[in-house]
C-alpha cells in the first residue's frame, strides 16, 4: 500500500496525556498525516517515574519501526541483580536482572522525553490543560478545556492514564472499570546509605515489601519502593500527602532491616507516589469519536509490561486507522487486535502484587525457596519466558509506509 490511500490526510486528532502512550500515538499519527494536538495537565513534560522495561521481539520490532530503538537502548539502565534479603540483611534469594528489567530498561521520563523530542516539530503540545467536555456530533468531536478556548476534532484519545479523564468523560465514573487487586504500591526516594550501585534490595514482612534501590544515576539517592497487601480499598485524599505519610508510617512501623531510615526519608520527602494496585477492566475501548489508548483502556499499575502495551497498541492503532477510512472500522480492528494481547499483560500483572508483598511469613518462605529453584542455572530463563510470552502474544501487522515527506518507518 502507498500514500495515495491514505484518507488522513489533515483530519485532526486530539491525544489527552503526554507520557508514553499520548507521544507514541502522536509519532505514528503525525507520519501518516495527520494534525495531532496533545493537551497534557501537567505544566511541563514530566520527568522522573520509575523504571519502565521491554522485552521480546514485538516491543522491539514496534521501538525499531517507529525509529527509536537505538536511543532507548543509549538510555538503558542497566540495572544488575535484585536481592531479597531478611530483617538482618542476609541474602535469601536473587533475581536475574532479565527477570525484572526486561531486555531493555529505561526511566518512564526518558523515554517519554525521547518520543515528545521526536514529535513536537510536528505535533501541537498543550501544557498546563485538560478536556473540560467533549460533545460529539455525526462528523465531529466539541472540545472545551478547563483553559483553552474550545476547539472541534475528528477523534479524541484518551491517553491520561489509570485515572483516565477522558474514560471518565465519555464512559462515565472509574469505579465502574477500575478494579482494586488488593495491594498498594508507594514511592518516593531515600539517602544511598546501603551504598547500592546499579542494583536493588528487597525486605519482606507479611503482607509488606520494601524495596531500596540504585539505578547508577547519582549515587547519593536510592529510589525506594514500597508494596503491601490490603484487601480493601484504603479510604484516603489522593491530594493530602500528609496523610498518605501516615498511611504508610502506620503500616511499616515496628520493622526491622533499613525500614526505620526508609520512613525517616519518608517524612521529609515532598514527592510521594501512593497509589492502589489495580487494572482497568472495560468492555469496548472506543465510543462514538473516542478511543482509550494504554493505561487508560487496560492499564495494571505494574508488573503488566504496560509501556511495551502501550507502545505496541499506539502503532496498532495508528496504522489502524490509517488503513481503514471509517473510524468506527478501524477501532473496531484496533480492538480486535489489542484485547486477547492486553488481558494477558493484566494477567501477568496480577502475581505482581502476591509476589512482592506475599501476606504470611510462610509464604514469603515458600516465594523464596520457589525463586531459588526457578534461578537456578538448570531452569535459566524460564521466569524470563514467562512475562515474554505475554508480551509477545501478538501478530504485528506491516502497516502501510508513512505519507511522502514525514519520516519513514524503520524497517
Ligand atoms: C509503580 C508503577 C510501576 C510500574 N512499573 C512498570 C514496569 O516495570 N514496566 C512497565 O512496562 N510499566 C510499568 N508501569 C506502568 C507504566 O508506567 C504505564 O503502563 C505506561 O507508562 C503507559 O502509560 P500511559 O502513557 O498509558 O499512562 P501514564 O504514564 O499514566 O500517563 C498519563 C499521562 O496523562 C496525563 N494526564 C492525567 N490526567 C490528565 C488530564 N486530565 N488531562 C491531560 N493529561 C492528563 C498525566 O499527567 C500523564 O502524563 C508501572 C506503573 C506504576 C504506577
Amino acid at each position: 500500500m502507498n500514500e495515495q490511500t491514505f484518507t488522513t490526510i489533515g483530519r485532526r486528532v486530539l491525544i489527552s496525556g503526554a507520557s508514553v502512550a499520548g507521544p507514541a500515538l502522536a509519532l505514528c499519527l503525525s507520519r501518516y498525516g495527520y494534525e495531532v494536538t496533545v493537551v497534557e495537565k501537567a505544566p511541563a513534560l514530566r520527568g522522573g517515574g520509575f523504571a519502565v522495561d521491554f522485552r521480546g521481539h514485538v516491543h522491539r520490532t514496534v521501538l525499531e519501526r517507529m525509529g527509536i530503538w537505538d536511543e532507548v537502548n543509549r538510555h538503558q539502565t542497566h540495572m544488575g541483580e535484585q536481592t531479597f534479603v531478611d530483617e538482618t540483611g542476609a541474602e535469601q534469594m536473587r533475581l536475574d536482572p532479565s527477570f525484572m528489567s526486561g531486555d531493555v530498561e529505561i526511566f518512564r521520563g526518558d523515554l517519554s522525553r525521547i518520543l515528545y523530542e521526536r514529535t513536537r516539530d510536528r505535533v501541537e503540545y498543550v501544557f498546563d490543560d485538560s478536556i473540560a467536555s467533549l460533545t460529539e456530533t455525526p462528523d465531529k468531536v466539541h472540545v472545551t478545556f478547563e483553559r483553552s478556548a474550545p476547539r472541534t476534532f475528528d477523534l479524541v484519545v484518551g491517553a491520561d492514564g489509570l485515572h483516565s479523564n477522558v474514560r471518565r468523560l465519555a464512559f462515565g465514573d472509574e469505579s465502574q472499570f477500575l478494579h482494586h487487586l488488593g495491594y498498594y504500591v508507594a514511592g518516593f526516594d531515600a539517602p544511598n546509605h546501603l551504598g547500592l550501585d546499579r542494583t536493588a534490595r528487597w525486605f519482606n514482612a507479611p503482607g509488606r515489601g520494601v524495596c531500596l534501590n540504585n539505578y547508577g544515576r547519582d549515587p547519593r539517592t536510592a529510589g525506594v519502593l514500597m508494596v503491601f497487601e490490603s484487601e480493601q480499598p484504603l479510604v484516603y485524599d489522593r491530594h493530602d500527602i500528609a496523610q498518605q505519610k501516615q498511611l504508610l508510617a502506620e503500616r511499616y512501623a515496628g520493622l526491622g532491616w533499613e525500614v526505620p531510615q526508609v520512613l525517616k526519608a519518608l517524612d521529609r520527602t515532598d514527592d510521594l507516589y501512593l497509589d492502589a494496585v489495580a487494572q482497568i477492566r472495560m468492555d469496548r475501548f472506543s465510543k462514538g469519536r473516542v478511543v482509550l489508548l494504554g493505561d487508560a483502556g487496560y492499564g495494571a499499575t505494574m508488573g503488566g509490561m504496560g509501556t511495551g502495551l502501550a507502545v505496541v497498541c499506539a502503532y496498532v492503532l495508528a496504522g489502524e486507522l490509517a488503513t481503514h477510512p471509517d473510524h468506527k472500522a478501524a477501532f473496531a480492528a484496533y480492538e480486535a487486535r489489542i484485547r486477547e494481547f492486553a488481558q494477558g499483560c493484566q494477567k501477568t500483572a496480577g502475581g505482581a502484587g502476591p509476589m512482592l508483598a506475599p501476606s504470611t511469613a510462610a509464604r514469603i518462605r515458600r516465594r523464596n525457596r520457589a525463586y531459588k529453584v526457578l534461578n537456578s542455572p538448570l531452569l535459566a530463563g524460564y521466569l524470563d519466558r514467562l512475562t515474554v510470552k505475554s508480551a509477545t502474544n501478538i501478530e504485528l501487522k506491516d502497516y502501510p509506509r508513512p505519507v511522502q515527506g514525514a519520516p519513514e518507518y524503520t524497517r
